[in-house]
């Protein structure tokens, strides 16, 4: 169970909640939007995609990490990479509340 997070956040440092469910980098569904990313990335995001697909649920849907996510560190292992909508979430504002506030939520109540 990962501890809850004090509120309210005037830092991302040791949060990472918002990262914690996306499943992938969020925004980089259209292929158009991905030529910029080293191949490599390009390849680790088309490799979860088809499992996406072969499963027939998104890693969002089964709550799972950013595959950029670096839970130890809780910090984004592609940073300079991130998607625009990781970089535009204010600190503080309603996107970061709502995940800030669910991980302070007790466990269990849907
Ligand atoms: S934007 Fe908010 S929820 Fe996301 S890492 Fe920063 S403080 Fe945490
Ligand atoms: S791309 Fe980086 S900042 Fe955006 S959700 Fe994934 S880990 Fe978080």
């Amino acid at each position: 169970m990962t501890e809850p997070i004090d509120l309210p956040p005037f830092s991302c440092e040791g949060c990472g909640v918002c990262c914690e469910e996306q499943g992938l980098p969020p925004g980089y569904l259209v292929p158009a939007l991905l030529l910029h990313l080293p191949e490599a990335l390009r390849e680790e995001i088309a490799f979860h995609q088809e499992e996406e697909r072969q499963t027939g649920r998104t890693r969002h849907a089964r709550e799972l990490p950013c595959i950029w996510y670096d839970v130890e560190t809780k910090r984004c292992r592609h940073y300079e990479y991130r998607p625009d909508i990781c970089r535009e979430v204010p600190i503080g504002g309603s996107s970061c509340l709502f995940w800030r506030e669910r991980r302070a939520a007790p466990q269990g109540d849907g």
